[in-house]
């Protein structure tokens, strides 16, 4: 609900998306709190799973050739992975729209 000042409050900002309980994050699009995403270059990628190690939201799930790809869904763009990563395969994106 709307404040008198026309201030709206934080579980207002993004209707669908706003974690207002505990634990519930995984019921969520939180990708949509995104405003850059990672793209892995597979040609460097050394499969170590650092990647889906370090990811907070643990988005990361390793495919049938052994590569960990990322789930939009709930990926935030945070960019812990890029930065994780010893081979530097993983680059930040930014959102087109
Ligand atoms: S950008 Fe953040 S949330 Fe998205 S996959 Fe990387 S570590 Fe996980
Ligand atoms: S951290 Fe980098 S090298 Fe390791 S699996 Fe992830 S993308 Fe590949």
């Amino acid at each position: 609900m709307a404040r008198e000042s026309g201030i709206i409050s934080w579980k207002e900002l993004n209707p669908g998306t706003a974690i207002t309980e505990p634990g519930n994050a995984a019921e969520l699009k939180t990708g949509d709190w995104r405003s850059m995403h990672p793209e892995t270059d597979r040609g460097k990628c050394i499969k170590c799973g650092q990647c889906y190690i370090f990811c907070p939201d643990m988005v990361y799930a390793k495919d049938e050739e052994g590569y960990y790809v990322q789930n939009y869904y709930w990926c935030k763009g945070c960019g812990i992975c890029a930065r994780e990563c010893p081979v530097a395969a993983i680059k930040m994106i930014e959102e087109v729209d």
